[in-house]
């Protein structure tokens, strides 16, 4: 699904559904620096009732979240880093765990540790306050 013309509100409205869509598994954060993939993150933690607001983990590349239901936010940001190393292990593992969402920003170097079954956010700017809002892998019906 494309949504252009996304402000603020609406970016949020989209993280809420798909804070509701997604049981476990992988998302995708495409987008340039100030995109707003930290951005959408802090909206979908709030949307899982998450009571600490989600930081930006560009400086400790990886913060974790504890869900009132027992699951787990862990979320990525690799845009630092060349080679994953050790990340790329724990990485693997939050994938792997059925109680966990995980929320990947600058995915390129651990493409290969993340499964192929992901949903996607691209957020491109194209205007200070407005964005164009692309997500995939998830079922089309969930926007009606
Ligand atoms: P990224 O993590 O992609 O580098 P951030 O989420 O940290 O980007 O920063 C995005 C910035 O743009 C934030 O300051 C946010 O408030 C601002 N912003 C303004 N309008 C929007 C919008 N429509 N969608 C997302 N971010 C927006
Ligand atoms: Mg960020």
């Amino acid at each position: 699904m494309k949504f252009n013309s996304v402000n603020l509100e609406k970016l949020d409205q989209i993280a809420k559904v798909v804070a509701g869509q997604i049981e476990s598994g992988v998302i995708e954060l495409i987008g340039d620096v100030g995109a707003g993939k930290t951005t959408f993150t802090k909206s979908l933690g709030k949307h899982l009732g998450i009571s600490e607001e989600v930081q930006s983990p560009s400086f400790t590349i990886s913060r974790v979240y504890d869900l009132s239901d027992g699951r787990v936010l862990a979320h990525y940001d690799f845009y630092r880093l060349t080679d994953a190393g050790v990340m790329a292990d724990e990485l693997y593992d939050a994938t792997h765990d059925p109680s966990t969402i995980t929320v990947v920003e600058w995915a390129d170097i651990v493409d290969g540790v993340l499964p192929e079954d992901r949903v996607i956010v691209k957020i491109t700017s194209t205007a200070e306050d407005l964005r164009d809002v692309e997500v995939l892998g998830l079922n089309e019906e969930v926007w009606l």
